[in-house]
Parts: C-alpha cells; sequence; structure tokens
C-alpha cells in the first residue's frame, strides 16, 4: 500500500493547480449551513442555494425565524429543500438554545476534538459535516471523507471493506498527517471526479495503479476479456 505521503506526491503532479491550503473560510455557522445545503447535490448548485437563503433573509436570526417553506424556497436549487430547510432550523434553534446566540465562533477556542463532539451533537451532523467546519472554516485538521475520499481510499487499500463512515473517519484521520489533511482530502476528490470514477475507473491512466490492489484487479480482468 502506499503511503499517505506518497499518494499526495503522485496526485500532486497529476492535479497540479489543486491547492496547497483552503482559500475558504467563512465563519463556522456558515460553513455548517453550506455543508447541510451541499448534501446530494453539486458544489455549483448548494453555492447558489446559500446565496439564494442569503440574499432573501439577510441575517440566520431572519432565517432562524422563518417558516420552513420560506426556507424550502430560497433554497431550492439543491434539491431536497424541505429535509434541508427543516434540518437547518432544527440545528439553529439547538445552537441559539444552548449558547444564546446564533454563532458557533467559540468553536475556534476549543480542541479539535471537542469542536469535532459539540458538532456532532447537533441533529443531524455526522463526522463529514463537523470535518468540513472543523477544516473549511476553523483550520483545525479534521478530515472529511466524503464519498470520494471514501472510495479512493477504500481501492487504495486505506480502508477495509464496507468499513462504516464513522469508522472511516478515524482511520484515515489517524493515518494522514496533520499538515497533509487539507491536501489529502482535495486532492482524493479530484481524483474520484477525474479518474478513480464509481464506474469505471480509468485505472490504466492512473498514476497510483503501481500500489492500487482494486486497480492492479481490474486491469487484470480487461486482460482476461
Ligand atoms: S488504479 Fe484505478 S482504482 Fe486504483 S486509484 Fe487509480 S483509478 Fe482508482
Amino acid at each position: 500500500m502506499f503511503s499517505v505521503a506518497r499518494v499526495i506526491a503522485l496526485l500532486g503532479n497529476e492535479y497540479p493547480s489543486v491547492p496547497a491550503q483552503t482559500d475558504r473560510r467563512r465563519p463556522p455557522l456558515d460553513e455548517l449551513i453550506l455543508t447541510i445545503l451541499s448534501q446530494n447535490t453539486s458544489d455549483v448548485n448548494s453555492r447558489q442555494s446559500f446565496r439564494r437563503l442569503w440574499s432573501r433573509f439577510g441575517s440566520w436570526q431572519a432565517v432562524a425565524g422563518a417558516g420552513a417553506a420560506a426556507i424550502e424556497e430560497a433554497i431550492k436549487p439543491g434539491g431536497l429543500g424541505r429535509v434541508k430547510a427543516e434540518r437547518i432550523k432544527v440545528v439553529m434553534k439547538k445552537i441559539s438554545r444552548e449558547r444564546g446566540e446564533l454563532s458557533l465562533d467559540f468553536l475556534a477556542h476549543l480542541p479539535q476534538e471537542g469542536a469535532g463532539a459539540w458538532l456532532r451533537r447537533l441533529p443531524g451532523v455526522g463526522p463529514k459535516t463537523a470535518a468540513c467546519v472543523l477544516l473549511f472554516s476553523l483550520g483545525k485538521p479534521a478530515l472529511p471523507v466524503d464519498t470520494h475520499v471514501y472510495r479512493v481510499a477504500s481501492r487504495l487499500g486505506m480502508l477495509l471493506p464496507k468499513v462504516s463512515a464513522e469508522k472511516a473517519h478515524d482511520i484515515l484521520g489517524g493515518l494522514v498527517p496533520a499538515k497533509d489533511v487539507y491536501r489529502f482530502h482535495v486532492l482524493l476528490i479530484e481524483h474520484g471526479r477525474h479518474l478513480c470514477k464509481a464506474q469505471r475507473p480509468q485505472c490504466s491512466r492512473c498514476p497510483l495503479l503501481i500500489g492500487c490492489p482494486y486497480g492492479a484487479l481490474q486491469i487484470e480482468k480487461q486482460r482476461e476479456v
């Protein structure tokens, strides 16, 4: 199995435009809402939903006070509008009740573990959503394991078959050094979108083929046909 450093080096060569650091630094509540909006849709759609939500209401207090139907209407480009609108309302209610204000800025002062645990206690917030807030907003090295990261890491043999999403966060979080978390995350997503697709991965063109058990099997199968 390739080391994390080797995976990063090879994918870094393959995708030279992938940045080393995030240029996203929204307040943590904004990042949380954006991440909820990104569930089961593209980045383009979730950003559009976020912009529409903000331009319609102008503050999180106004969103929290709005009816679910009005929120649903604002975020409809991203799909699952009703589910996401209700989730946003429930999350905001819980934050307001626990903190006395609609802000997650206090998380910046907690250690990563404590901040992640606090976020995961919010309704509908799992390890991936929590890690997105920690990594992109707060600059804490938590690794979000989305569908691309999970698939590529599994094929490379970094995750055992059918390991849960929760466990995958623990395993990969333990493998990737803090300084490499952001880069590993974005490079695996890029790879999952371009070559290591869910259907028909392009193994013969992949720079990781020499260290990839799944890729070796695919090439073997192609030879047998
Ligand atoms: S060799 Fe194939 S399965 Fe392995 S990482 Fe590359 S594209 Fe994915």
